[in-house]
């Protein structure tokens, strides 16, 4: 992992771990079993401000959750040094590559809770049972509306069409959003298919960016005519900017849907509340907990049974690819050494 998550936490967040204690409003004992009636969280959304899911679980357990802030690789090299002395026992991070190799590391354990299996599709959580996702986002095709009609717009491959020559925008190829996109799609269709579709993007010359937000400012700017990002990145800016001339286009709806990934949640190896723990992730699972995580991000509740955000809702329904997001992490150095062979840097 190492620099490729470093993209996802701001300036004046990164290398610091901020100890925060949620709003603690105690109104009885937590779990039994001996255990403090406290949780502590080390999470990678820290950057995305508050989460009031977790306060609202505060208030209905009791249950005081600590939140320790940093970015993906940061909590993972933490966890990974602090062995079994690690207060953490949950870690909440961005990307299920970073997930998947936390679990590989040895970090989370498994946790067979009927609750979660039944809240959070099964191509949204581990396999094996170590980590849940608690958002869904979207990385598809954005354009800017004044340049660009949608009926011009198909498939993350027709991107390579020299009709685009110049008028894209792309992450740089070492940050994990993009090397997951990869690598589900490697999953799909096999490394040759893909090794071709990256190939026809390096031909259009495409603008390469280190930040979804700046993209999305790039295609608004007309630098670009059209990139690839989060969808949260662009509620973000809606909120604030419902003009601002930008628009999702949902890529590959009739071939394999949109690629999606996660933030998502695991138990530590060494969890000291593992039962509180197991309390917390169920309880963000909910769907009354899920709204307010997707609506604090603008992201895409995980249990299908939430509401989606009125700003993003606007946007409609779109056929998702359901390959497993574990594959984006199972294919992570296949994805990086695919996007180097194909001089897409
Ligand atoms: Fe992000």
């Amino acid at each position: 992992m190492g620099i490729n998550t470093m993209g996802e936490v701001s300036g004046s967040a990164r290398g610091l771990l901020v100890g925060v204690v949620a709003a603690v409003i105690a109104l009885g004992a937590g779990a039994g079993g001996g255990e403090a009636s406290e949780v502590v969280v080390y999470s990678a959304r820290s950057h995305y401000g508050q989460e009031p899911a977790i306060e609202a679980f505060t208030r209905k357990t009791g249950v005081q959750v600590k939140i320790f802030g940093g970015n993906s690789s940061e909590l993972f090299e933490r966890l990974r040094a602090e062995g079994d002395k690690t207060p953490a026992d949950v870690l909440i991070t961005v990307d299920a590559g970073n997930l998947w190799n936390a679990a590989r590391a040895g970090l989370l354990t498994r946790v067979d809770s009927p609750e979660l299996l039944a809240a959070i599709p099964a191509y949204l959580r581990d396999p094996e049972h170590r980590w849940f996702a608690l958002t869904m986002r979207a990385r598809t095709i954005m354009y800017n509306t004044k340049k660009v009609r949608p009926e011009e717009l198909s498939t993350y491959e027709a991107l390579g069409d020299p009709r685009w020559k110049g008028r894209l925008c792309l992450r740089t190829s070492g940050h994990i959003y993009n090397q997951s996109l990869l690598a589900t799609l490697i999953k799909r269709h096999g490394e040759a298919r893909v090794e071709a579709m990256v190939r026809g993007w390096v031909a259009n010359t495409p603008t390469l960016i280190n930040g979804d937000t700046k993209i999305l400012e790039a295609v608004a700017a007309g630098q670009c005519d059209v990139g690839l990002a989060n969808t949260y990145y662009l509620g973000r800016i809606l909120a604030k900017d419902p003009t601002f001339p930008v628009a999702p286009f949902w890529a590959n709806q009739q071939t394999t849907g949109t690629h999606v990934n996660i933030s998502g949640a695991g138990v530590t190896a060494h969890a000291k509340n593992r039962a509180n723990a197991v309390k917390l992730i169920e309880f963000l699972a909910s769907p009354e907990a899920q709204q307010m995580f997707a609506d604090a991000n603008f992201e895409y509740p995980a249990n299908p049974q939430a509401a989606v955000n009125p700003i993003i809702a606007r946007w409609g329904k779109f056929t998702q690819d359901d390959t497993n997001v574990a594959a984006a992490g199972e294919l992570q150095a296949a994805a990086t050494r695919l996007a180097d062979r194909a001089g897409y840097r």
